[in-house]
């Protein structure tokens, strides 16, 4: 992968190292430097060569977190150097993965770079649960949206939409939030016995799945912690609870 400067902005999907695409491993073997947020795990970052340089610029809350503008400039500057450099994040890196910034930084700085797409954490929850993101009669579309905005202020959403029948919604970084997401989609006209699925860690061996309904999601997520997703809709009444990730796999490989 050598030959003129190039930062490849890799998805390392939802956790489980089976969910990697092809040419994300491919590139992570050729890694000299790998950039990663804390959501990738230490089972995908070996598989990177044992040489390679391994930087964390984990974002979880509460945490030591690199300024976004410093993750540009290294990830511009690694690459100037001529060093192979892989920006590892969790999911698909243009999913609420602030991947566009990165891909812009990089192109200011003459570097270019090449996205290879991962598995979004909403794919691997609806499968994981056997619950479709869109069903016919029961969900014809799917929004991804993400619950998290500045401190002290609320996502600012488009409740009346969100609030229709017969559609998926997805919410991203919404188990802090649920109680207000839950009381602005009520007000906004959402039956409050629509089902809703939260999933924590998905794929993860730790995977965990609360089936609830939206009346009752605020109470259910308080006793939640972890990535998560809250998972809204109609078409989440066929979601599973029993399939652990390792009966899945059992199913999916024999
Ligand atoms: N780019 C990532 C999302 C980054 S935002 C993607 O495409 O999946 C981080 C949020 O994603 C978390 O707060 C959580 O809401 C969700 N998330 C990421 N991985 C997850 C997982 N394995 N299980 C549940 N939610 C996850």
């Amino acid at each position: 992968m050598a030959g003129e400067p190039q930062v490849y902005l890799v998805g390392a999907g939802p956790g489980d190292p089976d969910l990697l695409t092809i040419r994300a491993l491919k590139a992570l073997q050729a890694a000299e430097v790998v950039v990663h947020d804390g959501l990738v795990s230490d089972e995908i970052l070996d598989l990177a060569p044992a040489s390679a340089r391994r930087i964390s610029v984990a974002k979880r809350k509460s945490r030591h977190a690199y300024p976004q503008e410093e993750i540009n400039r290294m990830l511009a500057a690694f690459a100037l150097e001529g060093l192979t450099v892989i920006r590892l994040k969790g999911g698909d890196p243009f999913i609420f993965g602030r991947g566009g910034e990165e891909l812009e930084a990089c192109r200011e700085a003459g570097v270019s770079c090449e996205i290879v797409p991962g598995v979004t954490a909403a794919l691997a929850a609806s499968a994981g649960a056997g619950a479709p993101l869109t069903h016919r009669g029961l969900a014809q579309s799917v929004t991804f949206v993400t619950g998290h905005a500045a401190r002290g202020e609320e996502p600012d959403l488009d409740w009346p939409s969100l609030a229709r029948p017969n559609q998926t919604v997805v919410i991203y970084m919404g188990l802090s939030m649920a109680e207000t997401i839950a009381q602005r989609l009520l007000s906004a006209g959402r039956a409050a016995a629509t089902p809703a699925l939260i999933v924590v860690n998905a794929s993860r061996a730790d995977e965990q799945r609360v089936l609830t309904c939206l009346g009752d999601l605020s109470l259910a997520a308080s006793t939640l912690t972890g990535p998560a997703l809250l998972i809204l809709g109609e078409a989440m009444s066929l979601a599973r609870l029993d399939q652990s990730p390792a009966e899945l796999a059992a199913l999916t490989l024999s």
